[in-house]
């Protein structure tokens, strides 16, 4: 059975909705998540871009290019600020939801920490999944 998962921001100007297994959730230690989401991480769920449906506003997305070369714009509130999204371009397909802005964060279940080469010394990085310095593949 497809996976639900509900969401939104901490103003609720922002809702959203996903009906799909996730391809792949990670914790994200790279700079720009770090910056974007003030955490030490980004907790993500990708789904299929198809699966995602937006019940109430519209997000800003800004974009950067990561370190890859492949451009990374990531969704947020502007009335509040809360980061919500990622679009991948070298995964044109998918969406990354940030664990965090979830109705029920309980449900994301970490498989990978990607980028941990700039994790920082006080960042909690969990020893019972695989660590990554960059992205794997
Ligand atoms: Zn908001
Ligand atoms: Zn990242």
């Amino acid at each position: 059975m497809a996976m639900t998962l509900s969401g939104g921001c901490v103003c609720g100007a922002i809702r959203y909705e996903s009906s799909a297994d996730p391809v792949m959730s990670v914790n994200c230690y790279c700079r720009d998540c770090q910056r974007a989401t003030g955490s030490a991480m980004a907790p993500v769920i990708l789904v299929p871009k198809s699966a995602l449906r937006l019940l109430k506003g519209e997000p800003k997305y800004y974009t950067v290019k990561a370190d890859s070369g492949n451009e990374v714009s990531r969704g947020f509130c502007t009335n509040c600020g809360s980061p919500m999204f990622s679009l991948l371009s070298g995964m044109p397909d998918v969406i990354a939801i940030k664990a965090s802005s979830l109705d029920d964060p309980s449900v994301f279940k970490p498989t990978l920490n990607v980028f941990v080469a700039s994790a920082p010394p006080w960042a909690p990085v969990s020893p019972d999944i695989p660590a990554f310095a960059k992205m794997p593949g």
